[in-house]
C-alpha cells in the first residue's frame, strides 16, 4: 500500500508538483494521467526517491519512508521501476538480467528468475542474451526484472511507449494479470487516456500540478470535472 500526503515540488519558484495526495492499494492500478509537462514523472522520482520533495510524505504499507528531514534511499523502499528507456544490460544474460537486483545463493537467484520468466513465457530464453530477443520480448523481460525481488509497489513511466500497436494491447494485458497475481500496488504514469481507460481501477487526473479529478475510469470518463477534462478525453473511443 503506497500513500503520498500533500507532497510539493518548487523548479525555479514554481510548483509542478503542487498538494499532490494518493493511495494505491495492493492488487490495484491507479494511473497518474495527464498532458506533458504537467508533473507526473516528477511525482513517480519523488515516491522513487531520486528526487527529494519539498513538502510531505510518503508511506509504503503505513511506515514512512520520506518527509522532508527523513529519507529511506531508494534502494531500500521496496519500489520496482519500469519506464520506457529502462534497458537491459547487454552484456548479461536475459537470467542474470532478471537475477540483477536479488541477494543469496547463485541458485536461488537463477530459480526466482526462471520463475519470473516463466511466468512471462519467456523461460526457454534464459540464457541468451537481450539483442536476441524481439522488443515486446525484452519489454517483458523488464517487467520480470523489475517484479523479482518482490516490490511491494510497482512505479511505471509510460512503459509501453515504445512498442509498436500491434504489441502493446497484449503486453499491456499479460503485464497486468502479472502484477494482479504478485498482489503488487501500481502507480502508471501515462499521457494517453485509452491506456488509463484500459489499465486502471483508479484514473488520477493531473494537471499543472494538481490532481484535479479522480475516481474509477467510467466515472471519470463519463463525469468530466471540466471542458479541459472533456477536450482531454476526447480521443478515447
Ligand atoms: P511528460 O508527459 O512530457 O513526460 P510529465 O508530466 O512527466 O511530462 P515532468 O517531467 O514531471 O512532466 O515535468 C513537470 C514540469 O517540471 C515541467 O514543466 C518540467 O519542465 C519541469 N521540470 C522537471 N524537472 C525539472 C528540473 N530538474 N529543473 C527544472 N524544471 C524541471
Ligand atoms: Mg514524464
Amino acid at each position: 500500500r503506497l500513500e503520498i500526503r500533500n507532497i510539493r515540488r518548487f523548479f525555479e519558484g514554481r510548483a509542478v508538483v503542487d498538494d499532490v495526495s494518493l493511495t494505491v492499494l495492493p492488487g490495484q492500478v491507479t494511473c497518474l494521467l495527464g498532458p506533458s509537462g504537467c508533473g507526473k514523472s516528477t511525482t513517480l522520482r519523488m515516491i522513487a526517491g531520486v528526487e527529494m520533495q519539498d513538502e510531505g510524505e510518503i508511506y509504503v504499507d503505513g511506515k514512512l519512508i520520506c518527509d522532508t528531514l527523513f529519507r529511506v534511499p531508494p534502494e531500500r523502499r521496496e519500489i520496482g521501476l519500469m519506464f520506457q528507456d529502462f534497458a537491459l544490460f547487454p552484456h548479461l544474460s536475459v537470467g542474470d538480467n532478471v537475477a540483477f537486483g536479488l541477494k543469496g545463493p547463485k541458485d536461488q537467484k537463477r530459480a526466482r528468475a526462471h520463475e519470473l520468466l516463466d511466468r512471462v513465457s519467456l523461460a526457454q530464453y534464459i540464457d541468451d542474451y537481450p539483442h536476441q530477443l524481439s522488443g515486446g520480448e525484452q519489454q517483458r523481460v523488464a517487467l520480470a526484472r523489475a517484479l523479482a525481488p518482490r516490490p511491494k509497489i510497482m512505479l511505471m513511466d509510460e512503459p509501453f511507449s515504445g512498442l509498436d500497436n500491434r504489441l502493446r494491447d497484449g503486453i499491456r494485458d499479460e503485464t497486468l494479470s502479472v502484477l494482479k497475481e504478485e498482489d503488487t500496488a501500481v502507480l502508471l504514469v501515462t499521457h494517453e487516456p485509452e491506456e488509463a481507460m484500459r489499465m486502471a481501477d483508479e484514473i488520477a487526473l493531473m494537471r499543472d500540478g494538481r490532481i484535479v479529478q479522480q475516481g474509477a475510469p467510467y466515472n471519470v470518463y463519463t463525469r468530466p470535472v471540466d471542458k479541459a477534462a472533456v477536450a482531454f478525453f476526447s480521443d478515447v473511443n
